[in-house]
Protein backbone atom coordinates (compact mmCIF):
# COMPACT_ATOMS: atom_id res chain seq x y z
CA UNK A 1 0.00 0.00 0.00
CA UNK A 2 1.50 3.37 -0.61
CA UNK A 3 1.52 5.20 2.14
CA UNK A 4 0.12 8.76 2.76
CA UNK A 5 2.97 11.78 2.92
CA UNK A 6 3.38 14.01 5.64
CA UNK A 7 5.07 16.80 3.89
CA UNK A 8 6.15 19.30 5.81
CA UNK A 9 6.72 23.38 5.62
CA UNK A 10 10.57 24.67 5.99
CA UNK A 11 11.18 28.10 6.34
CA UNK A 12 15.14 28.04 6.81
CA UNK A 13 17.76 25.19 7.03
CA UNK A 14 17.71 24.83 10.78
CA UNK A 15 13.44 24.36 10.35
CA UNK A 16 14.41 21.71 7.87
CA UNK A 17 16.42 19.70 9.80
CA UNK A 18 14.22 19.61 12.23
CA UNK A 19 11.12 19.05 10.41
CA UNK A 20 13.08 15.92 8.64
CA UNK A 21 13.90 14.61 12.33
CA UNK A 22 11.16 15.29 14.07
CA UNK A 23 9.32 12.87 10.73
CA UNK A 24 8.38 14.42 7.90
CA UNK A 25 8.53 12.66 4.41
CA UNK A 26 9.09 15.61 2.58
CA UNK A 27 9.59 19.28 3.07
CA UNK A 28 8.35 22.63 1.03
CA UNK A 29 10.53 25.64 0.74
CA UNK A 30 11.46 28.46 -1.83
CA UNK A 31 14.34 30.78 -2.21
CA UNK A 32 13.83 34.50 -2.07
CA UNK A 33 12.29 34.84 -4.83
CA UNK A 34 8.98 33.21 -6.41
CA UNK A 35 7.81 31.91 -3.59
CA UNK A 36 4.26 32.66 -1.23
CA UNK A 37 6.45 33.68 2.15
CA UNK A 38 8.60 36.43 2.22
CA UNK A 39 8.27 36.94 5.42
CA UNK A 40 10.31 33.95 6.18
CA UNK A 41 14.08 34.06 5.66
CA UNK A 42 13.79 31.27 2.94
CA UNK A 43 17.07 29.44 0.78
CA UNK A 44 19.76 31.24 -0.61
CA UNK A 45 20.90 29.16 -3.57
CA UNK A 46 23.97 27.83 -1.01
CA UNK A 47 21.40 26.38 1.49
CA UNK A 48 19.48 25.12 -1.03
CA UNK A 49 22.10 22.79 -2.23
CA UNK A 50 23.15 21.74 1.16
CA UNK A 51 19.16 21.67 2.37
CA UNK A 52 18.61 18.88 -1.13
CA UNK A 53 22.15 16.57 0.61
CA UNK A 54 20.63 16.76 3.88
CA UNK A 55 17.10 15.33 2.76
CA UNK A 56 18.40 13.43 0.04
CA UNK A 57 21.24 11.76 2.71
CA UNK A 58 17.78 10.88 4.71
CA UNK A 59 16.01 9.58 1.75
CA UNK A 60 13.09 12.50 1.79
CA UNK A 61 12.27 14.33 -0.51
CA UNK A 62 12.45 18.22 -1.24
CA UNK A 63 9.83 20.43 -3.22
CA UNK A 64 10.56 24.08 -3.96
CA UNK A 65 7.92 26.60 -4.81
CA UNK A 66 7.70 28.56 -7.39
CA UNK A 67 3.91 29.76 -6.85
CA UNK A 68 3.29 33.20 -6.47
CA UNK A 69 1.40 34.86 -9.15
CA UNK A 70 3.50 36.77 -11.18
CA UNK A 71 3.54 39.87 -12.93
CA UNK A 72 6.11 41.31 -16.08
CA UNK A 73 8.66 41.94 -13.75
CA UNK A 74 8.59 38.99 -11.65
CA UNK A 75 9.59 36.69 -14.59
CA UNK A 76 13.22 38.45 -14.48
CA UNK A 77 15.77 35.54 -13.38
CA UNK A 78 12.80 32.79 -13.40
CA UNK A 79 14.24 30.95 -16.39
CA UNK A 80 18.03 30.60 -14.60
CA UNK A 81 16.60 30.10 -11.31
CA UNK A 82 15.06 27.07 -12.60
CA UNK A 83 17.86 25.67 -14.36
CA UNK A 84 19.38 25.68 -11.39
CA UNK A 85 16.72 24.22 -9.40
CA UNK A 86 16.50 20.77 -12.12
CA UNK A 87 20.23 20.88 -12.56
CA UNK A 88 20.28 20.44 -8.25
CA UNK A 89 17.70 17.21 -8.45
CA UNK A 90 14.58 18.58 -6.27
CA UNK A 91 11.77 16.36 -6.12
CA UNK A 92 8.98 18.78 -7.48
CA UNK A 93 8.49 22.51 -8.20
CA UNK A 94 5.66 23.29 -7.18
CA UNK A 95 4.04 26.36 -9.73
CA UNK A 96 0.22 28.16 -9.75
CA UNK A 97 0.96 30.34 -13.02
CA UNK A 98 0.46 28.57 -16.54
CA UNK A 99 3.31 30.96 -17.26
CA UNK A 100 5.79 29.46 -14.77
CA UNK A 101 4.20 25.97 -15.48
CA UNK A 102 5.44 26.60 -19.39
CA UNK A 103 8.96 27.95 -18.65
CA UNK A 104 9.36 24.93 -16.30
CA UNK A 105 8.41 22.73 -19.15
CA UNK A 106 10.27 24.24 -21.94
CA UNK A 107 13.56 23.74 -19.46
CA UNK A 108 12.62 20.44 -18.40
CA UNK A 109 10.24 17.64 -19.65
CA UNK A 110 10.74 15.22 -16.50
CA UNK A 111 11.19 17.46 -13.36
CA UNK A 112 7.53 16.56 -11.48
CA UNK A 113 5.60 19.64 -11.09
CA UNK A 114 2.48 20.28 -8.31
CA UNK A 115 0.28 22.41 -9.15
CA UNK A 116 -0.60 24.95 -6.22
CA UNK A 117 -3.38 25.38 -3.94
CA UNK A 118 -2.92 28.93 -5.46
CA UNK A 119 -4.60 28.00 -8.51
CA UNK A 120 -7.67 27.18 -6.51
CA UNK A 121 -8.25 23.40 -8.24
CA UNK A 122 -11.77 22.42 -6.95
CA UNK A 123 -13.30 19.56 -9.74
CA UNK A 124 -12.41 16.52 -11.56
CA UNK A 125 -12.51 18.29 -14.77
CA UNK A 126 -9.75 20.79 -13.52
CA UNK A 127 -7.87 17.76 -12.11
CA UNK A 128 -8.02 15.86 -15.36
CA UNK A 129 -7.27 18.87 -17.19
CA UNK A 130 -4.03 19.53 -15.71
CA UNK A 131 -3.08 15.71 -15.67
CA UNK A 132 -3.36 15.94 -19.38
CA UNK A 133 -0.82 18.84 -19.34
CA UNK A 134 1.47 16.53 -17.29
CA UNK A 135 1.27 17.52 -13.69
CA UNK A 136 1.60 14.78 -10.99
CA UNK A 137 -0.03 16.15 -7.78
CA UNK A 138 -2.57 18.91 -7.62
CA UNK A 139 -2.40 21.26 -4.26
CA UNK A 140 -6.54 21.17 -3.60
CA UNK A 141 -8.37 24.72 -2.88
CA UNK A 142 -8.88 24.29 0.64
CA UNK A 143 -12.36 25.10 0.02
CA UNK A 144 -13.55 21.67 -0.63
CA UNK A 145 -15.11 19.07 1.36
CA UNK A 146 -14.04 15.67 2.10
CA UNK A 147 -16.83 14.37 0.07
CA UNK A 148 -15.68 16.68 -2.66
CA UNK A 149 -12.38 15.38 -2.37
CA UNK A 150 -13.11 11.73 -2.56
CA UNK A 151 -15.17 12.11 -5.65
CA UNK A 152 -12.37 13.74 -7.31
CA UNK A 153 -9.91 10.61 -6.38
CA UNK A 154 -12.33 8.09 -7.54
CA UNK A 155 -12.92 10.14 -11.38
CA UNK A 156 -8.56 10.85 -11.43
CA UNK A 157 -7.21 8.46 -9.57
CA UNK A 158 -4.00 8.61 -10.62
CA UNK A 159 -3.45 11.99 -9.79
CA UNK A 160 -1.92 12.62 -6.38
CA UNK A 161 -3.84 14.69 -4.47
CA UNK A 162 -2.27 16.81 -1.40
CA UNK A 163 -4.40 18.74 1.63
CA UNK A 164 -3.88 20.70 4.26
CA UNK A 165 -4.64 19.65 7.31
CA UNK A 166 -2.92 22.02 9.49
CA UNK A 167 -2.24 25.52 10.23
CA UNK A 168 -3.41 28.99 10.12
CA UNK A 169 -6.76 29.47 7.68
CA UNK A 170 -7.27 33.02 6.00
CA UNK A 171 -10.30 34.13 4.44
CA UNK A 172 -8.85 34.23 1.15
CA UNK A 173 -10.33 32.34 -1.36
CA UNK A 174 -7.24 29.29 -2.06
CA UNK A 175 -5.03 32.50 -0.89
CA UNK A 176 -6.02 34.71 -3.56
CA UNK A 177 -6.15 38.09 -1.94
CA UNK A 178 -6.16 41.92 -2.28
CA UNK A 179 -6.82 42.81 1.35
CA UNK A 180 -3.17 43.13 2.32
CA UNK A 181 -2.24 44.82 -0.97
CA UNK A 182 -5.51 47.39 -1.22
CA UNK A 183 -4.62 48.45 2.55
CA UNK A 184 -0.68 48.12 2.46
CA UNK A 185 0.46 47.97 -0.73
CA UNK A 186 1.87 44.13 0.08
CA UNK A 187 0.72 41.59 -2.38
CA UNK A 188 -0.55 38.45 -0.79
CA UNK A 189 -0.76 37.00 -4.19
CA UNK A 190 3.41 37.80 -4.68
CA UNK A 191 4.40 36.23 -1.44
CA UNK A 192 4.64 39.44 0.81
CA UNK A 193 0.77 39.67 3.01
CA UNK A 194 0.59 41.87 5.44
CA UNK A 195 -2.27 39.97 7.29
CA UNK A 196 -4.46 42.66 7.14
CA UNK A 197 -7.76 40.17 7.81
CA UNK A 198 -6.38 39.67 11.54
CA UNK A 199 -6.39 43.10 12.19
CA UNK A 200 -8.97 44.97 14.76
CA UNK A 201 -11.79 47.10 12.67
CA UNK A 202 -13.64 49.86 14.14
CA UNK A 203 -15.62 52.95 12.19
CA UNK A 204 -14.25 56.11 12.25
CA UNK A 205 -16.26 59.42 10.22
CA UNK A 206 -13.86 61.69 8.08
CA UNK A 207 -14.30 64.85 10.20
CA UNK A 208 -13.66 63.53 13.91
CA UNK A 209 -10.06 61.01 13.39
CA UNK A 210 -9.48 59.59 16.30
CA UNK A 211 -13.15 58.79 17.50
CA UNK A 212 -13.46 54.80 16.67
CA UNK A 213 -17.08 53.26 16.65
CA UNK A 214 -16.87 49.40 17.29
CA UNK A 215 -18.12 47.36 14.04
CA UNK A 216 -19.52 44.71 15.38
CA UNK A 217 -20.61 41.44 13.82
CA UNK A 218 -22.54 40.19 16.92
CA UNK A 219 -22.14 41.20 20.40
CA UNK A 220 -18.55 39.63 20.81
CA UNK A 221 -16.67 41.60 18.81
CA UNK A 222 -14.89 43.48 15.71
CA UNK A 223 -12.75 40.86 14.29
CA UNK A 224 -14.67 39.71 11.48
CA UNK A 225 -12.29 38.18 9.23
CA UNK A 226 -10.40 36.18 11.73
CA UNK A 227 -10.10 32.66 11.04
CA UNK A 228 -10.04 29.77 13.63
CA UNK A 229 -6.55 27.43 12.70
CA UNK A 230 -6.67 24.30 10.56
CA UNK A 231 -6.19 20.85 12.91
CA UNK A 232 -6.94 17.34 11.43
CA UNK A 233 -5.39 15.26 13.92
CA UNK A 234 -8.38 14.24 15.25
CA UNK A 235 -10.07 12.94 11.93
CA UNK A 236 -7.08 11.21 9.96
CA UNK A 237 -9.26 8.11 9.37
CA UNK A 238 -11.32 10.15 7.15
CA UNK A 239 -8.58 11.43 5.53
CA UNK A 240 -7.56 8.20 4.55
CA UNK A 241 -10.63 7.09 3.37
CA UNK A 242 -10.49 9.47 1.31
CA UNK A 243 -7.15 8.21 0.12
CA UNK A 244 -5.53 11.69 -0.44
CA UNK A 245 -1.94 11.02 -0.44
CA UNK A 246 -0.40 14.20 1.12
CA UNK A 247 -0.90 16.19 4.36
CA UNK A 248 0.33 19.55 4.39
CA UNK A 249 1.41 21.25 6.97
CA UNK A 250 1.22 25.12 6.94
CA UNK A 251 3.66 27.09 8.54
CA UNK A 252 7.01 28.30 6.79
CA UNK A 253 7.17 31.71 9.25
CA UNK A 254 6.55 29.43 12.52
CA UNK A 255 9.55 28.41 14.24
CA UNK A 256 11.42 25.24 14.66
CA UNK A 257 9.70 24.31 17.77
CA UNK A 258 6.22 24.63 16.02
CA UNK A 259 7.51 22.42 13.45
CA UNK A 260 9.07 19.65 15.86
CA UNK A 261 5.58 19.74 17.84
CA UNK A 262 3.54 19.62 14.89
CA UNK A 263 5.13 17.34 12.53
CA UNK A 264 5.98 14.90 15.26
CA UNK A 265 2.46 14.25 16.34
CA UNK A 266 1.51 13.80 13.05
CA UNK A 267 4.07 11.34 12.16
CA UNK A 268 2.78 9.33 15.85
CA UNK A 269 -0.92 9.33 14.25
CA UNK A 270 -0.20 8.26 10.71
CA UNK A 271 1.89 5.68 11.86
CA UNK A 272 -0.48 4.81 14.44
CA UNK A 273 -3.37 4.11 11.68
CA UNK A 274 -1.07 2.28 9.70
CA UNK A 275 -0.29 -0.43 12.47
CA UNK A 276 -3.98 -0.33 13.77
CA UNK A 277 -3.67 1.51 17.00
CA UNK A 278 -4.59 4.81 16.24
CA UNK A 279 -7.75 6.01 18.72
CA UNK A 280 -9.62 8.57 19.74
CA UNK A 281 -7.48 9.00 23.22
CA UNK A 282 -3.94 8.95 21.24
CA UNK A 283 -5.53 11.64 18.92
CA UNK A 284 -6.55 13.96 21.92
CA UNK A 285 -2.91 13.06 23.26
CA UNK A 286 -1.55 14.44 20.65
CA UNK A 287 -3.87 17.23 20.14
CA UNK A 288 -2.76 18.57 23.68
CA UNK A 289 0.82 18.39 22.64
CA UNK A 290 0.55 20.22 19.73
CA UNK A 291 -1.63 22.64 21.67
CA UNK A 292 1.63 23.10 23.50
CA UNK A 293 2.70 25.49 20.68
CA UNK A 294 1.32 29.04 20.05
CA UNK A 295 -2.11 28.15 17.87
CA UNK A 296 -5.25 29.75 17.82
CA UNK A 297 -8.74 27.73 18.41
CA UNK A 298 -9.20 24.96 15.87
CA UNK A 299 -11.51 24.30 13.11
CA UNK A 300 -11.94 21.73 10.85
CA UNK A 301 -12.33 24.21 7.63
CA UNK A 302 -14.50 23.38 4.57
CA UNK A 303 -13.63 19.16 5.07
CA UNK A 304 -17.09 18.54 7.12
CA UNK A 305 -19.38 21.54 6.50
CA UNK A 306 -19.27 25.25 5.42
CA UNK A 307 -17.30 27.45 8.10
CA UNK A 308 -19.58 29.58 10.01
CA UNK A 309 -19.48 32.13 12.78
CA UNK A 310 -18.39 28.74 15.40
CA UNK A 311 -15.35 28.55 12.87
CA UNK A 312 -14.23 32.63 13.30
CA UNK A 313 -12.44 34.10 16.34
CA UNK A 314 -13.92 37.22 17.57
CA UNK A 315 -12.50 37.93 20.71
CA UNK A 316 -8.85 38.25 19.74
CA UNK A 317 -5.97 38.06 16.85
CA UNK A 318 -3.56 37.00 19.49
CA UNK A 319 -2.09 33.46 19.84
CA UNK A 320 -2.68 30.72 22.84
CA UNK A 321 0.67 30.50 24.40
CA UNK A 322 0.86 28.24 27.28
CA UNK A 323 4.98 27.53 26.60
CA UNK A 324 7.58 28.99 25.40
CA UNK A 325 10.48 27.36 23.78
CA UNK A 326 13.51 27.55 26.15
CA UNK A 327 16.36 25.37 24.68
CA UNK A 328 17.85 22.80 22.08
CA UNK A 329 19.92 19.93 23.44
CA UNK A 330 22.79 19.75 21.21
CA UNK A 331 24.95 16.92 22.96
CA UNK A 332 24.71 14.36 25.78
CA UNK A 333 27.71 12.44 27.55
CA UNK A 334 26.17 9.43 29.08
CA UNK A 335 29.12 8.96 31.69
CA UNK A 336 29.23 12.28 33.26
CA UNK A 337 25.27 13.01 32.23
CA UNK A 338 26.34 16.68 31.14
CA UNK A 339 23.68 17.82 28.45
CA UNK A 340 24.90 20.66 26.18
CA UNK A 341 22.12 22.92 25.23
CA UNK A 342 21.77 26.31 23.32
CA UNK A 343 19.15 28.30 25.12
CA UNK A 344 16.58 29.76 23.04
CA UNK A 345 14.74 31.44 25.88
CA UNK A 346 15.76 32.19 29.43
CA UNK A 347 16.02 29.86 31.62
CA UNK A 348 16.93 29.67 35.70
CA UNK A 349 18.15 27.43 38.22
CA UNK A 350 15.00 25.73 39.90
CA UNK A 351 13.05 25.81 36.99
CA UNK A 352 10.55 23.15 35.91
CA UNK A 353 11.36 22.32 32.33
CA UNK A 354 9.83 19.41 29.43
CA UNK A 355 12.38 17.87 27.35
CA UNK A 356 10.84 16.01 24.48
CA UNK A 357 12.16 14.18 21.45
CA UNK A 358 10.97 12.59 18.43
CA UNK A 359 10.72 9.19 19.91
CA UNK A 360 9.77 9.87 23.36
CA UNK A 361 6.62 12.10 24.48
CA UNK A 362 8.57 13.97 27.65
CA UNK A 363 10.72 13.96 30.62
CA UNK A 364 10.33 16.06 33.13
CA UNK A 365 13.04 17.95 35.18
CA UNK A 366 14.37 20.69 37.17
CA UNK A 367 17.40 22.76 36.02
CA UNK A 368 20.27 22.54 38.25
CA UNK A 369 23.26 24.75 38.04
CA UNK A 370 24.49 25.74 34.56
CA UNK A 371 28.07 25.64 33.57
CA UNK A 372 28.16 29.20 30.83
CA UNK A 373 30.11 29.60 27.56
CA UNK A 374 33.20 31.18 29.87
CA UNK A 375 33.30 28.03 32.14
CA UNK A 376 31.13 29.41 35.25
CA UNK A 377 28.55 27.93 37.14
CA UNK A 378 25.60 30.08 37.13
CA UNK A 379 22.07 30.09 37.98
CA UNK A 380 20.97 32.21 35.07
CA UNK A 381 22.24 32.42 31.09
CA UNK A 382 21.60 35.69 29.70
CA UNK A 383 22.62 35.60 26.50
CA UNK A 384 20.21 34.64 24.06
CA UNK A 385 21.75 31.69 21.79
CA UNK A 386 23.97 31.17 24.55
CA UNK A 387 25.76 27.35 25.06
CA UNK A 388 25.89 26.06 28.44
CA UNK A 389 25.89 22.50 30.15
CA UNK A 390 23.94 21.63 32.90
CA UNK A 391 23.38 17.72 34.25
CA UNK A 392 20.28 15.58 33.33
CA UNK A 393 20.13 12.31 34.68
CA UNK A 394 17.82 10.94 31.92
CA UNK A 395 19.67 10.42 28.73
CA UNK A 396 18.80 13.48 26.02
CA UNK A 397 19.91 13.58 21.84
CA UNK A 398 21.08 15.93 20.16
CA UNK A 399 17.67 17.62 18.36
CA UNK A 400 15.93 16.87 21.75
CA UNK A 401 14.13 20.52 22.50
CA UNK A 402 12.91 21.83 25.69
CA UNK A 403 9.83 24.13 26.57
CA UNK A 404 8.63 25.80 29.68
CA UNK A 405 5.27 25.85 30.84
CA UNK A 406 4.25 29.77 31.32
CA UNK A 407 2.77 30.32 34.70
CA UNK A 408 -0.47 32.52 35.33
S1 LIG B 1 -4.69 39.42 4.28
FE1 LIG B 1 -5.51 37.69 5.43
S2 LIG B 1 -7.02 36.80 4.01
FE2 LIG B 1 -5.66 38.05 2.76
S3 LIG B 1 -4.03 36.61 2.07
FE3 LIG B 1 -3.31 37.65 3.94
S4 LIG B 1 -3.81 36.18 5.60
FE4 LIG B 1 -5.09 35.64 3.79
Amino acid sequence: MKKIELLAPAGDLEKLKYAIHYGADAVYLAGPDFGMRKASKNFTNEQLLEAIEFVHENNKKIYITLNIIPHNEDLIGLKEYVEFLVRSQVDALIVSDPGIYSVVRSISKDIEIHLSTQASVTNYETVKFWENMGVKRIVLARELSLEEIKQIKNEVPDVDLEVFVHGAMCISYSGRCLLSNYMTGRDANRGDCAQACRWKYNLMEEKRPGEYFPVEENDKGTFIFNSKDLCMIKHLPELFEANVDSLKIEGRVKTLYYVATVIRSYRIAIDAYYNGTYTKELATELLDEIKKVSHRDFTTGFFFKKPDEHDQLYTTSSYIRNYDFVGIVLDYDIDTKMATIEQRNRIFSGDELEVFGPEYKYNIFTMGEMINSEGETVNVVPKAQEIFKTKIDFPVKKYDLIRKAIKE
